[in-house]
């Protein structure tokens, strides 16, 4: 694995390479390669942009593509490629496909945007946004300040965590926010779940199937879809202890077991087990911005239905606003929108 010189990207592959000083340098694009066989040593360059883009999930992909195709002069500042579709081991409910893994996917929107609408890019994450004059000024972690005229922001949700003693500690070692990548290592293991919602069903019933005694552990009763919960309780024995919370996670270095507690606080117990998968829900990204544009009480990005948000020259998409339907397909339709949106924006202000 090679980092690109320009954007940070991963590269897997040696297929565009530059050597510069004695050393060889691979790229995720040509686009990428172009840009430090100009200009080597400043690998970013220009740092003014009409519009910059925060997030390269479906939504904020989706509004690149189309910002390309408008010819907007554009920025894509993400932490990563593809969001969180990525986690989906399977998705049945986009258009084209009948069925195709979360990874393959957007591994497909990757390859559009590198190969067929490149913009300029960089993996970093933005951390605030100000307005200076007529632009706004966008602080990322490691990159250098930009300006930008118009903004989408498109950075989608984040998993919730619990927040209790040994959770962040053995993250990894046992403990995860969600199943995919890690299966195979829980082959029959006892494991506890916490969350009663569809993710937690649905995690539920996969561990089921890996042959896992599984405790599942509902704050409350459970609230997922009908069919999931009689899915998993038809799946074999199961422990299902409604009422109950998920208060610590132990173990020397990897878990070893959860203690969970009554809602009431009057019965606790220990739960051996070798991995603890939480799934209680999502936050949306919107710390870095939240200053500027205006909040539901989810903390989601208020949005109108031409993306635009409290703010003037402040465009929103995807799972990060309140739009309804947290869905591929709703996020990309939104990341269309957001950009037209800002073309007319940017076009009105040079009039
Ligand atoms: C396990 C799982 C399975 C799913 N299965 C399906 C399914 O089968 N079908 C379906 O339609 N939907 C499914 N979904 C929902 C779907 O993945 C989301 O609705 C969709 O990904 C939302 O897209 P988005 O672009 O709005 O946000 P996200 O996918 O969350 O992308 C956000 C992007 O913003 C970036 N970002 C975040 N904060 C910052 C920051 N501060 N600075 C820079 N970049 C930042 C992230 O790195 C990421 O690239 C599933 C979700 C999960 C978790």
């Amino acid at each position: 694995m090679f980092k690109d010189p320009v954007c940070g990207m991963e590269v897997e592959n040696e297929r565009l390479s530059f050597e510069f000083e004695g050393r060889r340098y691979f790229f995720c694009s040509r686009g990428c390669l172009e840009k430090f066989r100009n200009s080597p040593k400043e690998s970013l360059g220009k740092y003014i942009y009409d519009l910059l883009i925060i997030g390269a999930g479906p939504a904020g992909l989706t509004a690149s593509i189309y910002a390309s195709v408008l010819k907007i002069d554009t920025f894509l500042l993400t932490q990563d490629f593809g969001g969180q579709a990525v986690d989906s081991a399977g998705i049945k409910n986009y258009m084209g496909f009948d069925f195709i893994s979360g990874k393959e996917l957007v591994n497909k929107f990757e390859q559009q945007f590198l190969r067929e609408h490149y913009l300029a890019h960089r993996i970093d994450e933005a951390i605030g946004i100000k307005r200076q004059g007529e632009f706004f000024e966008i602080q990322a972690k490691e990159t250098r300040k930009m300006l930008a005229r118009a903004l989408i922001i498109a950075t989608g949700m984040k998993r919730r965590a619990l927040g209790i003693p040994g959770e962040e500690r053995l993250l990894r070692r046992g403990v995860f926010y969600n199943l995919v990548q890690d299966a195979a290592l829980f082959k029959g293991a006892d494991v506890v779940v916490a969350g009663g919602g569809n993710s937690g069903v649905q995690v539920s019933i996969e561990l089921k199937n890996l042959g896992c005694r599984v405790w599942l552990i509902s704050k409350g009763k459970l609230i997922a879809d009908a069919g999931d919960i009689e899915r998993l309780k038809s799946s074999g024995k199961v422990d299902i202890l409604e009422g109950f919370e998920v208060v610590e996670i132990r173990g020397e270095d990897k878990v070893e077991c959860a203690v969970i507690q009554a809602a009431d606080a009057s019965v606790t117990k220990e739960i051996p087990c070798k991995g603890v998968f939480i799934e209680v829900g999502f936050l949306p990204n919107t710390e870095f911005c939240r200053d500027l544009v205006g909040l539901n009480e989810k903390g989601e990005i208020k949005i109108k239905p031409d993306c635009s948000t409290g703010a003037e020259g402040i465009f929103a998409c995807g799972d990060v606003t309140d739009c309804f339907g947290k869905r591929i397909i709703i996020a990309s339709g939104e990341g269309a929108k957001a950009a037209l949106s800002a073309k007319k924006y940017l076009l009105s202000r040079k009039k």
